[in-house]
């Protein structure tokens, strides 16, 4: 492991608080390094409903989850924030001196002097099909949840799970240059753009999909990993395997606590415990904040989230600035550095 980044603050997770609590840290002249499980920024608001509109963000009658995004994105952009994303925080541990090492799935370490813990309701993953030896087939590559190299799949014989845009978007992509392409999935209705839907079933009209419609994932057949048939189960217990080098699953995402649990923080159901002032957990250094952080009379309200970042700022501040007294001052008399 090498130490990847030094700063002031880490803050775990790109959601909503998390990019709110680098503006908030900026302000106070604390830099930050962001870690998130995703390829991309905005927590839920991005991965789970980018085109909802929210009503409750104050000053916006309506916007939708992934401006909200990008504007906070553009809020934090002055303070020039190291972004470490498609890696997830294993370890969090306390060294001589005041420091933190963040330890992470690419195996970086990252030296900060305090933690922001953002981690809404954990590190999001997929969710994966209940079938026997996943994870030997995982470790090959032979099972994806996502698609890195569309090309990985020349020639491939490729069955792809799901009833949702993934599943049919990918289907259609993958049919141009698979060898072959069978879309599972439980029932007849697909939850996908109707255009797309109505393209994949006019591709299987033509012979270039194959439907297996009603059916479930049941069982992988093949030996080290590989695969050479996906089997299949109706309802009533039909079965029926198909050939198949790869299985695509495309069933969403969830969120799982996952590594925070081990770090010592005091937890109550899932949840970190915070004093609701400053959003101290029981580490000195470590706040917690937005949906991961409870307390008495806690909202799990972005506009919540907003404040607590605010909140855990200031608390951190003389732990980055000892024996500098902190002025209060607005935003418009602080100068945000512009470009
Ligand atoms: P999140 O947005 O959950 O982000 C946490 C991030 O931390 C994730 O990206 C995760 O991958 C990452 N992470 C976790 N653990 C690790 C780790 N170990 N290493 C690296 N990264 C990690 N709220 C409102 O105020 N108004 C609404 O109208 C509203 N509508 C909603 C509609 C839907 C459908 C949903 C699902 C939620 C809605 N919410 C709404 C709730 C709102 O989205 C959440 O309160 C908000 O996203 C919480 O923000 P957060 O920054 O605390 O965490």
């Amino acid at each position: 492991a090498h130490v990847a980044v030094e700063a002031d603050v880490a803050v775990i997770g790109a959601g909503p608080t998390g990019l709110f609590a680098v503006f908030e840290c900026g302000m106070l002249r604390m830099k930050c390094v962001v870690i998130d499980t995703l390829e991309a920024i905005g927590g839920q608001c991005a991965a789970l409903y980018p085109e909802k509109p929210i009503y409750d963000i104050p000053a916006h009658p309506a916007i939708a989850g992934g401006e909200l995004i990008e504007r906070l994105e553009a809020q934090a952009a002055p303070f020039a924030p190291v972004y470490l994303l498609g890696r997830r925080v294993e370890a969090l541990q306390e060294k001589d001196g005041g420091l933190f090492e963040l330890r992470t799935s690419k195996n970086e370490i990252v030296r900060v002097r305090a933690v922001i813990l953002a981690a809404g309701a954990g590190a999001f993953g997929p969710n994966r099909p209940p079938l026997n030896d996943l994870a030997a087939f995982e470790a090959t590559g032979a099972v994806r949840y996502m698609v890195a190299r569309r090309e990985e799949f020349r020639n491939k014989r490729v069955v792809i799970a799901g009833g949702g845009d993934s599943a049919v978007d990918w289907a259609l992509s993958l049919k141009d240059i698979a060898a072959r392409v069978t879309v599972v999935h439980r029932r007849p209705k697909f939850r996908a753009a109707p255009e797309s839907v109505a393209q994949m079933e006019a591709a299987a009209g033509r012979g270039e999909i194959e439907l297996a419609i009603p059916y479930q994932l049941h069982g992988l057949r093949g030996g080290q990993g590989e695969l050479d048939h996906v089997v299949l189960a109706t309802l009533k217990g039909e079965e029926k395997a198909v050939p198949a080098d790869h299985l695509l699953a495309f069933f969403g995402l969830s969120m799982e606590l996952g590594p925070i649990a081990e770090w010592g923080l005091g937890l109550e159901r899932s949840h970190v415990t915070v004093e609701p002032a400053t959003c101290a957990t029981n580490i000195p250094g470590v706040h917690a904040i937005g949906d991961i952080a409870t307390y008495p009379g806690k909202l799990k309200l972005i506009l919540q989230g907003f404040s607590e970042a605010a909140m855990a700022a200031h608390a951190i501040h003389p732990r980055i600035f000892p024996g500098e007294a902190l002025h209060f001052e607005y935003s418009t008399s602080k100068g945000v550095p512009l470009g």
